[in-house]
């Protein structure tokens, strides 16, 4: 085993001690070995992130746009160039297998070259009202400084959906990864660096959620906070953005149902069923967890699946022939067996997987639960594991129904190849991305979150970047008035 690599914060553009001893281990889940140690940094060392932020948004940072665009653009090629790198250091703590995080890494460059070509698109409108003489226009604004707190489950896409919109918007930021992976997100805010960024534009504050996220949270400085996490966290975040009466993104967790009809190409269903739910070990947000289908094809997808799981090998990111990773930390895969185990008291129909893998390390099998009821808490958890729960409907209006039963919407999937279908389907659905005989797509350019317990506001596209802005009404009158108004005539 080799060293654990031991970071400091990245402050104002060089790394920095902090200012406390309290230190996070962060461990392999398939060796239990600590790979990395942070700080655990204290709201000292959240204010003199905030403070370089703040400072660096006063610079020529907010009116440049060339300036954001060059090193967004910047940013773009060294993602590509420095994939692998980067990519170890989330296989080292979260087990990723690394042709897929090599693979994700490359795909967030697509962000920073669109909202890097986005930064002289940004502007307000001019607004013609009664009066000839009055100008009326808008003026569209950065908002400050930017805090983005991220999850565990894939730290450098998380962080390039909040940095690649906000800084293109003339904002600056202070990141706060997981406490279970900051690694690759404190070398990606170096990177920045090179990329031509003004010293302090991306700051990183390593910790736990209830010291330092709270307190970056709660800064005073801090104009707007970007999450990604879990629904708990997200309810936690709101309720202190709200006592500062800051705004919030909130990206949240899903359960996301994935409808096959009978209609549907069953081929495709089988790939795009079992990718929908297995990507990142089932560690996704978007995941289609609830997997529904029609009784004329039930039996049949059900055999599909089987057979295409019962051959996958699952494994760790040094074994070449790995389709499926590891669960990324100890809690989660606790949390994973838990509600596996409740599933077949439920009632639900174990068909595949079910249990741990007979190795070391945090390995659970890829599994299908059949027959299972959508009030059972196999169908209304968030599990973020490789774990559907495949049930059966008979009618358009029943899938529909089954579909919206639940707190969450942030994404869902309809197979079929009727498109008045699938069009009635994408308009009844209340989630926020709908993918029909596809899933899992994703990309700088379309708006994503989710409706109800999913989140607020939305990453991706305009939307995104006018969410990291304020519109402030600016009135010019070309004529002045003399008339006082204010004495009786
Ligand atoms: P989590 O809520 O436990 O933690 C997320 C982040 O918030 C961490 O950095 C944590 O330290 C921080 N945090 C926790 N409490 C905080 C507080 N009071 N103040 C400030 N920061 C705080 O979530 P997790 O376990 O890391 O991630 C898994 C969850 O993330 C799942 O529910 C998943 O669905 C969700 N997720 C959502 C998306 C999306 O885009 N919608 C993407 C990925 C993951």
């Amino acid at each position: 085993m080799s060293e654990p690599l031991s970071y400091d914060l990245w402050i104002d553009g060089a790394w920095r001690p902090s200012t406390g001893d309290a230190r996070l281990e962060i461990l392999n889940p398939v060796s239990g070995d600590v790979v990395h140690t942070v700080p655990n940094a204290t709201a000292d060392d959240v204010d003199a992130a905030v403070a370089a932020a703040r400072a660096a948004g006063a610079g020529a940072w907010r009116d440049d746009a060339v300036l954001r665009s060059e090193v967004l653009f910047a940013m773009s090629r060294l993602l590509v160039e420095r994939a692998p790198q980067l990519a170890e250091l989330d296989s080292a703590d979260s087990g990723r297998l690394p042709h897929q995080a090599v693979g994700q890494i490359k795909n967030i460059a697509r962000w920073y070259r669109y909202f890097g070509g986005l930064t002289d698109k940004i502007h307000g409108e001019t607004i013609p009202i009664e009066s000839p003489t009055m100008f009326t226009y808008t003026l569209r604004e950065p908002l400050g400084v930017i805090a983005a707190i991220t999850a565990w489950n894939a730290p450098l896409l998380l962080a390039g959906l909040k940095l690649a919109p906000a800084l293109a918007a003339g904002n600056t930021v202070v990141l706060k990864p997981s406490e279970f992976s900051s690694a690759s997100t404190l070398e990606l805010a170096k990177l920045f660096t090179e990329a031509g960024a003004p010293a302090g534009v991306v700051n990183v504050v390593t910790g736990d959620g209830a010291g330092t996220g709270a307190a970056l949270v709660a800064h005073t400085d801090v104009a707007h906070v970007t999450f990604t996490g879990s629904v708990e966290g997200g309810r936690r975040v709101a309720a202190a953005a709200g006592q500062h009466l800051k705004g919030v993104t909130l990206e949240l967790g899903g359960k996301s149902p994935n409808i096959v009809f009978d209609d549907a190409d069953l081929d495709a269903v089988t790939v795009g069923v079992l990718a929908g739910i297995l990507t990142l070990s089932g560690q996704s947000c978007i995941g289609g967890s609830r997997v529904l289908v029609q009784r004329g094809v039930y039996e049949e997808v059900i055999a599909r699946l089987k057979a295409r799981v019962d051959s996958i090998v699952v494994g760790s990111a040094d074994e070449p022939d790995a389709e499926v990773g590891p669960i990324a930390n100890a809690p989660q895969f606790e949390r994973v067996k838990h509600l596996a185990a409740g599933a077949e008291r439920d009632g639900a129909r174990l068909v595949s997987g079910g249990r741990p893998a007979d190795r070391e390390g945090c390995f659970f099998l890829p599994t299908i639960f059949a027959d299972v009821s959508n009030d059972s808490e196999i169908a209304r958890e968030e599990v973020f594991g490789p774990v559907m729960a495949v049930m059966p409907f008979d009618t358009e209006e029943e899938a529909l129904a089954i579909a919206n039963d639940t707190s969450f919407g942030l994404a869902s999937g309809v197979w079929t190849n009727d498109l008045s279908r699938a069009h009635r389907m994408a308009r009844g659905i209340q989630a926020g991305s709908v993918y029909i005989n596809n899933y899992r797509g994703l990309g700088p350019h379309v708006p994503f979150g989710g409706y109800k317990n999913s989140g607020v506001g939305r990453e991706n596209g305009i939307e995104a970047l006018h969410d990291f802005t304020q519109v402030k009404g600016v009135w010019l009158e070309t004529s002045p008035s003399t008339v006082d108004s204010l004495r009786r005539s």
